[in-house]
């Protein structure tokens, strides 16, 4: 797999900007995106399918005007994200949530397109509301349902909707009774989500799976929306696989099929800079940094996944191993094992890479740590500092 980003972060000039950053700092550039955006545009420009960012997954909306430029809208999965979406993207805004309460509902509603929902109970209480909305204030919000295929595209249960036990969508004999009892009176479209960091052929086998299962009711479907999960910028990602699919669901269909992929909009484009603080011994070396796993990259955690750091290597492959730790009072705020070519020393840089999608939405002030600040590299290479967190941001979120 060619590592185009290695080479973007390694050119002297950005290592230069790079090392006049006050850390912890997210740095996301521009070039990167704009490579991303050339692949999703591909696709829109093939098919006729929209896509849309998923905001759970990527958020700086200090690069919004450049998304915009292609990407129809926002996907959103909280009111928050709904008004962030309509405030500082624009476009269409697509909202789904495992749950909406009454006040949920009455934020979403102004600045919504499509809402989408998790069970045909929850439509029935608020299909009443959106219905009224469309008359008053004249505008088209459309329903949809979340379906559940029941397939499994073998990823961990964590990541996995299609899991046994998943709240997330409906399966097919709960939306069989519904369908028949008139449930999908004033629904417009269908949404699955059942990928994560997948390839186009686990989505046609899903797509597969769909049409085996809900096929009867596709086509009086206005949309269908194959939901995120695709990684569609990543390198090896068979994109006319992708392209495919899409045709087969229009073409039998007649449907405008949406995507809303997150992570591949934003991968391999933003990276994090921190710095050693100190090098202590532990069973191996171990090097203290202003980063914290556990506070600024929870996925290190969560998923559990080791990141790449720019110049390092796996243990042991070259002179020096140690390990990476944070700065929290967490034991196992550990982001995990390195080797590099010379021992580190207090005041070095390190640059973990991949680090804007999943990260800066996903960061907490925990311990009391401060937030990383947020920066970008335009496309003329110039560093803007977007934005510095202060104890105010910790002190703001408590009382
Ligand atoms: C998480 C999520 C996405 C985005 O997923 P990625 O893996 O970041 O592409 C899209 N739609 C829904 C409903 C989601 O829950």
């Amino acid at each position: 797999m060619s590592a185009h980003h290695h080479s973007f972060w390694n050119q002297p000039d950005m290592q230069r900007l790079l090392a006049s950053l006050t850390t912890p700092c997210f740095v996301v550039s521009e070039d990167l995106l704009a490579r991303n955006l050339a692949v999703l545009e591909r696709v829109q420009t093939r098919t006729g399918a929209d896509i849309l960012l998923a905001l759970k997954g990527f958020a700086m909306w200090s690069v919004f005007s450049l998304l915009k430029t292609v990407l129809k809208g926002t996907c959103a999965s909280s009111p928050h994200e709904a008004l962030l979406g309509r405030e500082e993207f624009g476009g269409e805004t697509h909202v789904f949530a495992a749950g909406y309460s009454r006040a949920d509902m009455e934020a979403i509603l102004p600045v919504a397109d499509h809402v989408v929902f998790n069970s045909f109970a929850q439509y029935r209480t608020f299909g009443p509301l959106i219905r009224e909305r469309n008359k008053i204030a004249g505008c088209a919000i459309q329903c949809g349902i979340r379906i559940n295929p029941e397939h499994s595209e073998g990823t961990v249960p964590m990541y996995d909707p299609c899991s046994p036990g998943s709240r997330l969508g409906v399966r097919l004999p709960a939306f069989e009774r519904e369908a028949r009892a008139g449930g999908l009176e004033g629904i417009s479209g269908l949404h699955f989500h059942t990928l994560c960091e997948q390839d186009a052929a686990a989505l046609d086998r899903t797509l597969a799976a769909v049409e085996n299962k809900f096929g009867p009711w596709l086509a009086q479907m206005k949309w269908l929306n194959f939901g995120g999960g695709h990684h569609i910028t990543r390198d090896d990602y068979d994109v006319d696989l992708l392209c495919r699919c899409i045709e087969r669901a229009q073409k039998r269909y007649h449907v405008q099929v949406y995507l809303e992929p997150g992570e591949a909009v934003a991968l391999n484009t933003g990276v994090l800079v921190s710095t050693v603080l100190d090098v202590c011994e532990a069973d191996m070396p171990v090097a203290i940094l202003d980063a914290s796993a556990a506070a600024h990259m929870p996925d290190v955690l969560e998923m559990p996944y080791r990141p790449e750091v720019l110049g390092a290597g796996q243990p042991r492959a070259k002179a020096w191993t140690c390990r990476l730790a944070g700065k929290s009072c967490l034991a196992g705020d550990v982001i995990g094992e390195y080797s590099f070519d010379a021992p580190l020393q207090p005041g070095d840089r390190l640059v973990f890479l991949d680090m804007a999608h999943y990260s800066m939405v996903k960061t907490t002030t925990f311990n009391g740590l401060g937030l990383p600040s947020i920066a970008r590299i335009t496309r003329d290479k110039a560093l803007v500092l977007q934005k510095t967190f202060s104890y105010q941001d910790f002190k703001g979120r408590l009382s």
